[in-house]
């Protein structure tokens, strides 16, 4: 049903308004209760899994005494901070891959909704002047028939008064870096992946994506947009995967 929109080369604005016409469900998604115009139900959302007290305050990765992990020590990224609504574990899990996989587009709505009660009583201290979409390969973008990070980033830009550069970075080479490479050989592949279009002097920059696990991706996204002069870059996500 997505397959002849994902074609249009203004894809962005054209999905972003059939998006809306979405219907909500009268029933939630995870235990199947009556819920009327939620997709998750309040009992549902509140047993939803957490980030550990104790983590990095850089990236959010499990510590023992909240101190900085290992590798933003060894190697400290190029983004200022990370936000995430959840730890990604189950049933949080489920979710994401409802929404990326079987097309629960409302669920970007729901997302937005959580994210923008983490983030609105962050925006005084960091003033974010611009929210960036992590940008998909337009071959995935094809195969998946709409950018994941795009669907939740505009509806959050409406809640937070942040306007949105859906556009703002691009993918220009594809191919996933495989988990399991070690992190040297993953950066090696990220490498010249995105290109930034435009210049981001004194822009404070709130990058969104849907997950963030090791944290290489978002990290090169940071690097290539300071490199266009952005003064600050957090990341925002739904979840956190944690190593264990
Ligand atoms: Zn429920
Ligand atoms: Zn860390």
């Amino acid at each position: 049903m997505r397959a002849p929109i994902a074609g249009l080369r203004r894809y962005g604005e054209v999905f972003g308004r059939y998006s809306l016409d979405y219907l909500l469900p009268s029933h939630c998604l995870l235990c199947h209760a009556a819920s009327k115009n939620n997709i998750v139900c309040p009992a549902c959302a509140a047993e939803l899994p957490v980030l550990a007290p104790a983590h990095c305050p850089h990236c959010l990765e499990t510590t023992s005494y909240g101190e900085r992990c290992g590798r933003c020590l060894a190697q400290p990224p190029f983004f200022d901070g990370v936000f995430a609504a959840y730890a990604y574990a189950f049933p949080l899990d489920k979710l994401v891959q409802a929404y990326k996989y079987q097309q629960q587009l409302a669920l970007a709505g729901w997302f937005a909704a959580q994210l923008a009660d983490l983030l609105a009583p962050q925006q005084a201290e960091h003033d974010w002047t611009t929210l960036i979409p992590l940008p998909l390969h337009r071959r995935r973008l094809a195969e998946r028939g709409f950018n994941q990070a795009l669907e939740i980033a505009r509806p959050l830009s409406k809640r937070l008064g942040i306007p949105c550069a859906a556009s703002g970075l691009a993918r220009i080479r594809a191919g996933a870096p495989q988990a399991s490479l070690p992190l040297k050989e993953r950066l090696h592949h990220l490498r010249g992946a995105f290109t930034c279009p435009r210049d981001y002097r004194q822009q404070r920059v709130l990058l969104l994506d849907d997950v963030l696990t090791s944290g290489s991706t978002a990290n090169e996204c940071a690097r290539v947009l300071k490199q266009r002069g952005a003064a600050s870059v957090h990341v925002a996500v739904i979840a956190r995967a944690l190593r264990d």
